[in-house]
């Protein structure tokens, strides 16, 4: 219930009551006055009678009362008088013959008791007060009564019964109340409009600071409260209004800076609390992702949680995230709806070898497929699914398109996405940094283990898989086939044709190497132009087999240098680890030691180590 209808309502309570209550004392003290003003008139009229009588008796005309009787209602205004004689009088006179009238009860108990009655008698059309006075015998005063009366002092001798009309009186009294209650209402009224007139500054800033604080939970802290007085209750409305100023401008300025850590404009309905809220916690969540990422050692962690962020925080199912080669000649999928490694999905699968057809990879900038569903030609859906849209982010590193993220989109989910997109960029653009660093730390990693001319390994590549190699081949109880290459006469190249060409030869040789054995198979430049080879899995005359087959493509290689065809024979010592050696480095030194054999027994050729050649160690 509103205020002003409460006090309305209290006010018209009390005032009703309190009307009420004076109505009733009103009307309770006029009625009390009217009989009180009967009473004295009727004893009064009866005194009269009382003596007149008592004249009428000592001169011996009581006969004639009636007569006098009838007079005295009309001066005084009496509806009626008679008397009634007590049987004391009756027994000594006799009973009177006219004009008599017998005693009624209310007359014979006066007389009995010799005490006045009064009574109120509702009528019709009149409201009638009768009393009846008793007379009673007393030895006192001049005649006194039992000088005629054989009674007794005390006794009663009898009654007058008179009856007047009050209905006048009670006529002047209700219109006295009347008058009164009339006067007490307009008074009332009056203080109650004063009251509203007073109370409504109070009610009306009472409501503002209502609808104010209502606004300000929806968030809108526009609103104003306002100042209708210059006492506490303007005070509140100004207090009310400075505060909604301060939480307004506080929270646009929080709403904006957060907002533009997140892109995210915000819409003109709506409720700037929440959505500041939402946007500092989706920031929150941002940073504790940042953490997590910065601390995650591999590419594939850093793309793993991302993608279930893509799942938890956004609920989405279907996405992919790709990565583009160092060389930036291909792309490769790392992670399709939440699972690692899967084949491309959304997308032409010719992106992988042309990564230039990827329209995010190419522009480096987002791909909005949920307002121009036609802008990329390589998105591809398989054929069962139903209405899809997309939306690939790309993700620079090092001024380069380094990964890109493709969101793909349901029809009626593509309110929804849109409106999480900035959080996903704050994701996005969380990532960026933290997987250039891995890139970066990849790519000098790489450098380092890389020998660049040749695109082998380096021997120090060796030194650190080592480790990793050697655990498998013991978990495994494998072997690994260890051969040692060398160019033949190498040295002649450079000093005939010069540098370039010899690294010319160097080139072409380390294609042949790697085209000739399997990809798990390793090939280290491991000094200028001697080369290590590990064959997973091989050992005994398969290994031998693929040394001959090095040194046979070797031999059958042609390179062609300034107008000049080269060709060149390679030497190439064999070791078998475990069998050889329990070490693994001892391994290559044995390989090395049957190369050394090679080059002694003529060279261009293959020769498997056997302890002899170790324990003849004066040859080296
Ligand atoms: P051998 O049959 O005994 O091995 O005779 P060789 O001439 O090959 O002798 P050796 O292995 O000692 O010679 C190595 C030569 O390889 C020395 C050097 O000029 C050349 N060489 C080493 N690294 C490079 C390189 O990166 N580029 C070029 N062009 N030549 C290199
Ligand atoms: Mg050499
Ligand atoms: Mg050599």
């Amino acid at each position: 219930m509103r205020l002003n209808s409460k006090i309305s309502l209290f006010f018209s309570a009390i005032a009703a009551a309190l009307i009420a209550v004076l109505v009733a004392i009103s009307l309770y003290a006029f009625r009390s006055f009217s009989i009180a003003t009967a009473t004295d008139h009727i004893r009064t009229a009866a005194e009269v009678v009382r003596v007149h009588l008592t004249e009428a008796m000592i001169t011996g005309v009581i006969d004639q009362r009636q007569q006098f009787l009838r007079r005295l209602t009309e001066v005084q205004g009496l509806k009626s008088a008679y008397v009634v004689r007590s049987p004391l009088v009756d027994q000594q006179f006799g009973k009177a013959t006219k004009g008599e009238v017998p005693p009624d009860e209310i007359e014979k108990k006066v007389l009995q008791e010799g005490k006045p009655m009064f009574k109120v008698i509702e009528s019709n059309d009149d409201l009638i007060f009768r009393g009846t006075i008793p007379y009673i015998a007393n030895a006192r005063g001049t005649p006194n009564c039992l000088q005629c009366h054989q009674v007794r002092d005390g006794d009663v001798l009898g009654a007058v019964t008179m009856t007047m009309s009050i209905a006048p009186l009670r006529q002047q009294a209700i219109l006295t109340v009347a008058g009164i209650v009339g006067a007490v209402t307009l008074f009332v009224l009056v203080l109650f409009v004063l009251l509203r007139h007073l109370l409504r500054p109070i009610s009306d800033t009472a409501n503002a600071v209502e609808e104010a604080v209502h606004q300000a939970i929806d968030g809108n802290f526009k609103g104003h409260v306002s100042k209708k007085t210059e006492d506490e209750i303007g005070q509140i409305a100004s207090d009310m209004n400075r505060l909604l100023t301060f939480l307004d401008t506080g929270l646009n300025r929080i709403g904006s800076q957060v907002a533009m850590l997140t892109g995210r404009k915000p819409k003109p309905d709506e409720n700037l609390l929440t959505a500041t809220i939402d946007m500092v916690e989706g920031l929150t969540k941002a940073s504790h992702f940042k953490q997590a990422i910065e601390e995650d050692e591999a590419k594939v962690e850093i793309y793993q949680r991302l993608s279930t962020t893509l799942q938890d925080e956004f609920s989405l199912g279907e996405f992919s995230i790709y990565e583009v080669s160092h060389n930036k000649n291909e792309m490769s999928t790392v992670i399709i709806d939440g699972n690692l490694a899967a084949p491309c999905r959304w997308c032409n699968p010719q992106i992988l070898e042309r990564p230039e057809t990827c329209r995010a990879r190419r522009t480096g900038h987002v791909v909005d497929g949920l307002i121009q569903p036609d802008i990329c030609y390589a998105f591809k859906p398989p054929n069962d699914t139903q209405q899809r849209g997309y939306l690939c982010f790309p993700i620079i590193q090092s001024g380069v398109v380094g990964s890109i993220v493709q969101l793909v989109v349901k029809e009626d989910d593509k309110e929804r996405v849109q409106a999480a997109l900035p959080y996903i960029n704050v994701y996005l653009r969380e990532a960026a940094p933290v997987l250039e660093a891995r890139r970066l730390m990849e790519t000098l990693k790489e450098s380092t283990l890389r020998d660049p001319m040749t695109g082998l390994s380096n021997r120090r590549f060796l030194e650190e898989y080592v480790e990793t190699l050697v655990a498998n081949v013991r978990r495994k109880q494998s072997h690994l086939a260890i051969l040692m290459l060398d160019l033949d006469f190498f040295k002649m190249v450079n000093d005939t044709y010069g540098h370039d060409a010899g690294d010319a030869v160097l080139k072409s040789l380390a294609q042949v190497l790697k085209q000739a054995v399997r990809a798990s198979d390793m090939v280290i430049r491991y000094g200028g132009e001697e080369f290590l080879i590990v064959l997973q899995d091989a050992s005994g005359p398969a290994a031998d087999q693929v040394a001959e087959n090095i040194r046979h493509a070797v031999e059958k290689l042609r390179v062609n240098v300034g107008g000049t065809v080269l060709q060149k024979t390679i030497s190439i010592g064999l070791s078998d680890y475990p069998d050889d050696s329990d070490t693994f480095w001892q391994a290559v030194k044995f390989a090395d030691v049957a190369l050394y054999r090679a080059k002694e027994t003529g060279r261009n050729r293959v020769v498997r180590f056997t302890p002899d050649m170790w324990t003849d160690k004066h040859e080296y």
